[in-house]
């Protein structure tokens, strides 16, 4: 596994097995499958409603509570392909 890979939507670590699909069924390397299915995006979210979406689910999966989950993701999602501008 590559050092560094996250999700470019929802900021989720990139392994090989989570990886999404393009249009033509390949392998994307930059979004997850619960993000990205054959070259669309499986939510249509707003970075807001992500970071909303993403903010239990990152509690649970880790040692972080609430307060530092929500502000380590507002500082990672602007910085992600899907949202950067
Ligand atoms: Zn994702």
């Amino acid at each position: 596994m590559e050092e560094g890979k996250f999700c470019q939507s929802c900021a989720m670590p990139l392994t090989e097995d989570i990886k999404g699909t393009n249009k033509d069924g390949s392998i994307s390397d930059d979004y997850c499958k619960f993000c990205y299915k054959n070259g669309e995006f499986q939510e249509d979210f707003t970075m807001e409603e992500m970071i909303e979406f993403c903010i239990p689910l990152t509690v649970a999966n880790s040692d972080m509570d609430e307060q530092s989950v929500t502000i380590m993701l507002n500082k990672v999602m602007p910085q992600l392909k899907r949202w950067k501008k």
